[in-house]
């Protein structure tokens, strides 16, 4: 089967770059194996018109929508693979090849959370990576920031905007004197001691237990972990990559073309920082990009 466009991944970016593509009445076909990235939070902050909206609800809208169009095509499954002939062939988990003179790439990242007891099953709910998506709700409460890599300082200084902080270094190294005076002056604690798990009832947090078995009140922990691209694709199209803050980023022009002519990639898998609403941006300029090179493909030079 042939489109004229190919995303991979049906989330924030993927459908914001359908929808221009739709409207510009190409076809476009959507795959996509249903995890958005924000999946484990109740609702979605910060996004204009829909602040504290599920999530899942959201994406659900927007997927409505945009079935409203003849020119889309939704197919729920994996991309194993991609290679680029005459055009790009797209490979599903079941062994079928689809085909596209455009390929974006949409597919979103994963974050890698330490090993700690109790963390994961927190993550979204009370173990928060971003404070402009989750921070608010937890405003004025005792905050923790558990550190990671020599970020995690910058991070409770700013965390410490929202409530009384303490940065955990968890057994790691302490921070220059520079970055020590900065802490204490905007009044945030260092707790040294590894970390052996997090406590508290269900998703709410109430505390972190240390190695030496002290349990100091905590209602949400902050972290940066590391990301990764959740498919090869871009590697395997021979796509050029970034070392961005948290992990690989798909370097993009800003047009989101990628390095390799004809693949596109668009919401966190290209671009630091990240966010709902410039996943959408993104995934709106690679729409209206994709768009207008199939337009202007035809046309005599
Ligand atoms: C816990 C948490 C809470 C967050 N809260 C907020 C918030 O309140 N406000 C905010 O603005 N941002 C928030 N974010 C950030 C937000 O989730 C991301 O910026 C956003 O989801 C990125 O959109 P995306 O379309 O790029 O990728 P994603 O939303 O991650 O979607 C990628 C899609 O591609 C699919 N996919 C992956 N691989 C393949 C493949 N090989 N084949 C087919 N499909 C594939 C996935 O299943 C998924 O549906 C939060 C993030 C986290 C981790």
């Amino acid at each position: 089967m042939a489109f004229d466009v190919i995303i991979v991944g049906g989330s924030f970016a993927g459908l914001s770059a359908a929808t221009y593509i739709a409207r510009g009445r190409r076809s476009v076909c959507v795959i996509d194996t249903g995890n958005p990235r924000n999946r484990f939070a109740a609702a979605s902050h910060g996004f204009f018109g829909q602040d504290g909206s599920d999530p899942r609800a959201m994406i659900a809208q927007a997927r409505a929508q945009l079935a409203g169009y003849p020119q889309v095509t939704f197919v729920a499954g994996e991309v194993v693979d991609a290679r680029v002939g005459q055009d790009f062939a797209i490979v599903l988990a079941g062994g079928e090849t689809l085909h596209a003179a455009r390929l974006v790439l949409a597919h979103g990242i994963s974050d890698v959370l330490p090993d700690l007891p109790g963390l994961a099953e927190r993550w979204g709910k009370s173990v928060l990576h971003c404070p402009y998506c989750h921070g608010y709700e937890f405003a004025e409460r005792k905050l923790g920031v558990l550190a990671l890599s020599p970020m995690s300082a910058h991070q409770a200084l700013l965390i410490a905007e929202w409530g009384p902080t303490t940065l955990y270094l968890n057994g790691g190294d302490r921070p220059d004197e520079a970055t020590h005076t900065r802490l204490v002056q905007r009044g945030i604690e260092i707790e040294p001691a590894p970390l052996v798990a997090l406590t508290g009832d269900g998703d709410t947090l109430s505390g972190v237990r240390l190695v030496d078995g002290r349990t100091v009140a905590v209602d949400a922990l902050y972290l940066a972990p590391r990301s990764r691209l959740n498919s090869p694709l871009a590697e395997r199209l021979g796509c050029a990559l970034d070392e961005g803050p948290f992990g690989p980023v798909i370097r993009t022009d800003s047009s989101k073309l990628t390095t390799v002519a004809g693949v596109y990639a668009a919401g966190d898998i290209a671009r630091a920082p990240h966010s709902v609403s410039w996943s959408v941006a993104d995934g709106v300029t690679a729409g209206v990009s994709v768009h207008q090179s199939l337009v202007f493909a035809s046309l005599a030079a």
